[in-house]
């Protein structure tokens, strides 16, 4: 059972933060580190993750100061700019049980390099 409330500092995202695992990096500043996700589901499927401890989006919007929250945001723009995503993506962030949450650090998926498809699986 995924636990959301209090953060737990052995979670792989965690761990690729400190940078005791590998991951492919594809975007870094002083806000967020976004990576290729190990399982893609599209041909571009990259984690934005903030540079700080929060659980679930619930988390970081309760807890982290606005200038982080902008600038978390806006970082996803430069992402997106960056891989010049001009046909588009989808953002998801996945919160606790219900929202299928795996991983306990606060994360965005974006997914793009096809039409992505039915908003939920039926
Ligand atoms: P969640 O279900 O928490 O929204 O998404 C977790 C994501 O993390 C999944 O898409 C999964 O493939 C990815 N993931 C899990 N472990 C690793 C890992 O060690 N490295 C990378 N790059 N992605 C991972």
């Amino acid at each position: 059972m995924i636990d959301i409330t209090n953060y737990d500092d052995d979670n792989i995202f965690a761990k690729i933060l400190r940078q005791e695992i590998p991951s492919r990096k594809v975007f870094e500043n002083k806000y967020v580190y976004a990576f290729e996700d190990i399982n893609p589901q599209a041909p571009i499927h990259i984690l934005i993750i903030p540079k700080k401890s929060f659980c679930s989006f619930q988390d970081f919007s309760k807890k982290a100061d606005s200038k982080f929250i902008c600038e978390f945001i806006k970082s996803i723009d430069l992402i997106a700019e960056k891989l010049e995503l001009k046909e588009g993506y989808r953002l998801i962030t996945n919160i606790g049980k219900h929202g299928g949450q795996e991983v306990p650090h606060f994360h965005f998926h974006l997914l793009s390099g096809r039409p992505i498809g039915k908003m939920v699986s039926t």
